[in-house]
């Protein structure tokens, strides 16, 4: 019988959580570098050079692939011969090892978790807590998978109770349009199936523990019905051509991911969610004699691709950006932006339009007119930084306010990730602006372009104030122009089809 102590669970879930922001798994990495290299949409192909930039950025520097760190989610399989040595219930061990992670000063995480999630959403400043899900085995140790799940792509998590006689393919090929852009492709997609309505969920998500591996799957052939699942939805998931953050492209699904379970005879239900760019697992076991002791990937893993600012891409400032200039810029345009930029993401946009809308004027020192915003909410700063990782968040949450944004505060432009929303597209072309997008999943490179940054409002909302930054090349793609053309609807169809043409082999076999 082994004696596990409460210490080196606690550390082991704190060590984990630090690793996983900022290492990308091998399967991934090998995985994203060989969609590169298919990938032919010139503005996907930017998109995954900057997410495999970012990746090795971050495994050099420790800090995070992505400003959203997560909700943690714990798996554990805690062996039926396990003694504990500690005076907590499991969950408040993982707990604590939660806060020491998050709070840790050497590479502070953002805190994204709120309680009272339907009243106040007040911040539990410490991300906890976490997700636990727990099994009783049979053994003596106890194996433990750590994740952090982004919003993001937790956000366009699809459930569906399906009829016996319908397709899992079908359904899961139709809904994947409906997630849009907002999780962040190219990544995985989990599927549930059987059970009963929180079963399939739980299976779709533990399913997205396991590392990618189509290309081994594909070279030797699906072996049983699951598998044949899984290449047939990757396949025509991939063949609607969204492609890396919905530009448009060859590669939307690195992997997809089949759990199933007995379920009743008069039901099927099925569930899927996806994993993002920032995917981020571990998983390790303890036996008694120890903390995990966690092994760094060799960097040789990540492959030669350095994103550079684009010669071909049009530089703008900020500081006398006019309407006019606006007009010009065509949807799927890169430009790399220098000058001031503000931030602002929900709460901002919430106070700033209910001041707005009842006439009142803004707080001192924020003003809008003929300034770009950019939703984000950056990860706190460490030594010398000006910011942490500062990625773009889902702009689509931001649609109810974009209208008297454009209007009533005088704002020019927008950054964020992700399609719009039709009213909203309507509101860009009618006020002559246009929306833009930086990459998901691609923070701490972005972060780079940040030389310096100063809080202008809403200083008690924290991550969601409203800072200034000051900008030099940060690049982005024109998603929807001053026409109200939208990349999101133009860039896919030129891709649509094309996937399951293209010859698939193990990654180091050619
Ligand atoms: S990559 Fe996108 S979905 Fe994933 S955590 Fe980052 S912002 Fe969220």
């Amino acid at each position: 019988m082994s004696l596990v102590r409460e210490a080196d669970l606690i550390a082991s879930v704190a060590d984990a959580l630090q690793y996983i922001s900022y290492y990308h798994t091998p399967d991934f990495i090998a995985a994203m570098g060989r969609a590169y290299e298919l990938e032919q949409g010139a503005a996907a192909r930017d998109a995954i050079a900057q997410i495999l930039t970012n990746s090795r950025l971050c495994a050099e520097g420790h800090r995070p692939i992505c400003q959203d760190t997560g909700i943690v989610i714990v798996f554990v399989k805690v062996g039926m011969g396990v003694r504990w040595d500690s005076s907590r219930d499991l969950e408040a061990m993982i707990n604590e090892g939660v806060r020491r992670a998050y709070l840790d000063p050497d590479n502070k995480l953002r805190a994204s978790i709120v309680a009272d999630p339907a009243g106040k959403r007040t911040g539990t400043r410490d991300n906890t807590p976490a997700v636990i899900h727990t099994e009783l085995v049979p053994g003596e140790t106890v194996e433990i998978t750590v994740a952090a799940k982004g919003g993001g792509s937790e956000n366009k998590s699809m459930f569906a109770m399906l009829n016996p006689s319908d397709s899992v393919a079908d359904w899961v090929v139709g809904v994947v349009p409906d997630m849009g852009a907002g999780w962040c492709p190219p990544g995985m997609l989990g599927v549930g199936i059987g059970g009963s309505a929180e079963k399939a969920m739980l299976l779709a998500k533990k399913s997205l523990m396991e590392p990618i591996d189509m290309p081994e799957l594909l070279a030797r052939g699906p072996a049983n019905r699951l598998e044949e699942l899984r290449v047939e939805i990757y396949r025509r998931v991939n063949d609607l051509g969204i492609g890396a953050q919905g530009l448009g492209g060859l590669t939307t699904v690195l992997d997809v991911k089949v759990l199933d379970y007995p379920t009743h005879a008069a039901s099927l239900p099925v569930a899927v969610i996806p994993n993002c760019a920032a995917t981020r697992h571990v998983h390790f076991t303890l036996d008694g004699t120890g903390p995990a002791v966690l092994v760094p990937p060799d960097l040789a893993l990540w492959p030669k691709v350095t994103w550079k600012p684009d010669a071909q891409a049009r530089r703008v400032s900020l500081d006398t950006l006019t309407r006019a200039e606006i007009a010009t810029w065509k949807a799927g345009e890169r430009l790399l932006l220098s000058g001031k930029l503000l931030t602002g993401r929900d709460a901002a946009h919430k106070r700033i339009c209910a001041l707005l809308e009842a006439g009142k004027p803004l707080p001192d020192g924020l003003d809008f007119r003929n300034r770009v915003i950019y939703y984000v909410g950056p990860v706190d700063p460490v030594g010398a930084e000006v910011v942490g990782p500062a990625g773009p968040t889902t702009a689509n949450r931001m649609d109810r306010f974009s209208d008297t944004m454009l209007g009533k505060a005088g704002l020019l432009a927008m950054v964020g990730k992700a399609e719009r929303g039709p009213e909203t597209i309507e509101s860009i072309r009618r006020h002559r602006s246009a929306y833009l997008i930086a990459v998901g999943g691609a923070a701490f490179l972005v972060s780079q372009a940040i030389r310096a940054s100063r809080v202008v409002g809403f200083a008690e909302l924290g991550m969601e104030a409203v800072y200034e930054f000051d900008v030099r090349d940060m690049p982005v793609t024109v998603a929807v122009s001053s026409q109200g053309e939208s990349v999101h609807d133009s860039g896919p169809p030129a891709y649509r089809g094309k996937f399951a043409g293209i010859p698939v082999t193990v990654a180091g076999a050619r």
